[in-house]
């Protein structure tokens, strides 16, 4: 009943040029899957360029980020109106990048997630624990603090419009996926949290990726799980061949 969704996440990779090139050649490679919904979510810069090369294609596009408010006195930061105008479907909030490197809150994510509804984008929204709070038995209340604090104030509406992205920051860039049971369990939290404050059937069809150093070789295995439908896809999205077996991936 859930669509899978395999979304690339590009970061600070890919001048125009590369993007363009890089994103035709993926979608001759994906171009008769019909059952996975596929995103890539190049830099800023490469956007228009990239809406263009998928004009009347299947694939989606995503930014990286997004501000807040509707316009104003933001130097640096783009709003949710103006990721639509250039072609955009889609917008990832809070990866862990950038609660790292710029201190993003659960509130602030929130916010960002609201302002990408409100245009009509689709925000995919990261959550996921550091090694430290692994090791210390403590991800359950990570996430639920981290789910919570994101979704509060929203409804079932809006809920139901977004998906959520579960990604170990330290399986991210780093080789070591979580292992498949692992990525279930969270999944499974994460789907009975959104159950209790939004009802059954809005958690049944929530889409919840995994992400962190998903690969041809591990997708196939991650997909197997119940709760995973889908994956948020780093270096492996660099390269078409590559994003393009993870499109691909077989459940047996
Ligand atoms: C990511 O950037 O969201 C990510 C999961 O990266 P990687 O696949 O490279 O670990």
């Amino acid at each position: 009943m859930r669509r899978p969704l395999m979304a690339g996440n590009w970061k600070m990779y890919r001048t125009t040029h590369e993007a363009v090139e890089l994103v035709r050649t993926l979608r001759n490679l994906v171009s008769l899957v019909r059952d996975v919904d596929v995103i890539v979510a190049p830099p800023f810069t490469a956007l228009p360029a990239v809406a263009k090369a998928l004009d009347e294609s299947r694939i989606g596009l995503a930014a990286q980020d997004v501000h807040p408010a509707a316009e104003g006195a933001y130097t640096g930061n783009v709003s949710a109106a103006m990721l639509k105008d250039v072609g955009c479907t889609s917008v990832i909030v809070g990866h862990s990048e950038r609660r790292e490197y710029h201190g993003e809150t659960d509130a602030l994510i929130h916010d960002k997630a609201k302002a990408a509804l409100g245009a009509g984008l689709l925000p995919i929204v990261c959550v996921g624990e550091k090694l430290e709070v692994r090791q210390a038995n403590r991800t359950m209340d990570l996430i639920r603090t981290q789910i919570e604090g994101v979704l509060a104030g929203f409804g079932q509406d809006e809920v139901s419009r977004l998906v959520i992205a579960y990604e170990p920051v330290w399986a991210i860039g780093t080789g070591q996926t979580a292992t498949p049971a692992q990525a279930q369990e969270v999944h499974l939290f994460i789907r009975r949290l959104v159950s209790e404050r939004f009802g059954a059937d809005t958690a049944a069809g929530l889409r919840i990726l995994y992400g962190g150093s998903v690969k041809p070789d591990n997708i196939d295995s991650l997909m197997r799980e119940p709760d995973v439908d889908g994956a948020l896809v780093g270096g492996a999205s660099l390269k078409a061949d590559s994003f393009a077996r993870i499109v691909k991936f077989q459940r047996i």
